[in-house]
């Protein structure tokens, strides 16, 4: 995901344009007002076409920063946890769209983007996870299965904590997450749109044609979807929006087997665990053969552009006593440890909203390391909020708005 224009023709299909326009500089096309020719065009499809909606919506551009593929922001690695298991019943509820989504995309490509495992869900009682994971699946009409600590133990050689409970969500499993990403930028070219990479947006002056200032020259756009990851608060704090959003950095470290082939998939399943003092999750082995993947779900405040000027051994510890504590088959030590970025909110709920004072800026962010498996769903919901269409959810959850809520109570 990144930064999204929404361009001038009127659907995929019919393309009308002014046989005119502003004169230019070719080499500096993009630098020129040209407001006039889309509203000339308006008119001309109002009048001419009544079959067609008078304002234009689609040629859709998505800029990068940096060299796509890329490993600097949120979205990069092999894998990630897809599942319904959640504690939120409105992400639970999402997933039952997001899943068809996901699907769609594998038959649309021909390309396998999941693998349904199964996950694990388990917890120390006294807080409460697996009983809300729980109530959050019944509410929403979702199976899952009840085990206990010795079929861990016989099942999949784990060792819970004591007074710990477990569910499996049978529909979890694992994404393939590099593929995925890839997929959706190449199906988004394939539908007409433009990927522009190595290109920095530095600014943008709000108004009903919004206009980008990058690297490349300036854009204009009627409406744009602003997903900058862990760079979205400085950004939008530019753009008069404040809310509290954290860029941590994650550590996830490979484990070893020590009996080859024991913690593959088909034999493990991907987990998340909420001991007394964190949050666990991890990965059968899958990407690197016979490693596990394991991550503590938190880490060390950072900038992301000097994330490598901070000190986070403690996490990579923190896994490394968890894996000795719970999984007698693997060596504690990670082989290899691998970093991402999270960019969190307090409540760990998206922000899908509105600018304030801009309807046409569209802010999705703070995806709180629980984001990928949503986002086919997040981008629908974003798209219908730049053309102006009602959301099938709540979206009060998600709004800006809600951290000043919270705070004047
Ligand atoms: C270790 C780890 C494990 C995770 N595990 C899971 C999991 O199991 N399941 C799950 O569902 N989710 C998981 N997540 C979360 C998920 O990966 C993220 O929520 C999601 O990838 C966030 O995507 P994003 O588009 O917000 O951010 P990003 O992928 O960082 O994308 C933001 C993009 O905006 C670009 N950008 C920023 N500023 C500018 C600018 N000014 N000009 C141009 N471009 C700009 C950046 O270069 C970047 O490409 C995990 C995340 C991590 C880090």
């Amino acid at each position: 995901m990144s930064i999204r224009t929404n361009y001038f023709s009127w659907t995929s299909v019919d393309i009308v344009a002014l046989h005119d326009g502003p004169v230019i500089d070719p080499d500096r096309r993009d630098q020129v007002e040209n407001d006039w020719a889309i509203k000339t065009c308006s008119e001309f499809v109002k009048d001419v076409f009544p079959g067609l909606e008078p304002d234009p919506c689609i040629v859709e551009h998505c800029i990068y920063t940096f060299p796509l593929p890329h490993s600097r922001g949120s979205s990069h690695g092999q894998t990630r946890i897809i599942r319904k298991a959640y504690t939120q019943t409105i992400f639970a509820h999402m997933m039952g769209e997001a899943y068809p989504m996901w699907s769609k995309l594998e038959t649309e490509t021909g390309i396998l983007l999941q693998r349904t495992t199964g996950i694990l869900a388990m917890g120390v009682n006294k807080k409460g996870y697996v009983a809300e994971v729980k109530n959050a699946l019944t509410s929403n009409g979702m199976k899952y299965t009840e085990l206990n600590s010795k079929d861990l133990h016989n099942l999949y050689d784990i060792s819970m904590y004591p007074d710990s409970s477990v569910i499996m969500d049978p529909e979890g499993g694992i994404l393939k997450s590099d593929t995925a990403l890839q997929t959706y930028q190449n199906q988004f070219i394939k539908h007409g749109g433009v990927i522009l990479d190595k290109t920095e947006l530095f600014s943008l002056e709000p108004g009903e044609i919004i206009t980008l200032h990058t690297n490349r020259g300036a854009y204009v756009a009627r409406s744009v979807i602003l997903c900058l990851g862990p760079w979205a608060g400085r950004f939008l704090n530019k753009l008069g929006v404040q809310f509290p959003l954290k860029a941590v950095r994650i550590s996830v470290g490979y484990f070893k087997a020590k009996i080859p082939d024991q913690y593959e998939v088909g034999k493990f399943l991907p987990f998340i665990y909420d001991t007394d003092s964190a949050h666990f999750y991890g990965i059968p082995s899958y990407e690197y053969p016979g490693l596990v993947k394991v991550a503590l779900h938190d880490g060390p405040v950072i900038d992301p552009d000097r994330r490598d000027q901070v000190e986070n051994d403690w996490a990579i510890k923190t896994c490394s006593e968890f894996v000795k504590d719970v999984f007698p088959g693997l060596e504690p030590d990670p082989c290899i440890v691998e970093h991402c970025i999270y960019t969190k909110t307090p409540d760990e709920h998206f922000v899908l909203d509105k600018h304030p004072l801009h309807p046409n800026l569209i802010i999705g962010a703070g995806f709180s390391g629980h984001g990928f498996k949503l986002a086919p769903i997040v981008g629908k919901i974003l798209g219908n909020l730049a053309m102006g269409k009602a959301s099938t959810y709540d979206l009060s959850q998600f709004r800006i708005d809600r951290f000043q809520r919270k705070a004047s109570l």
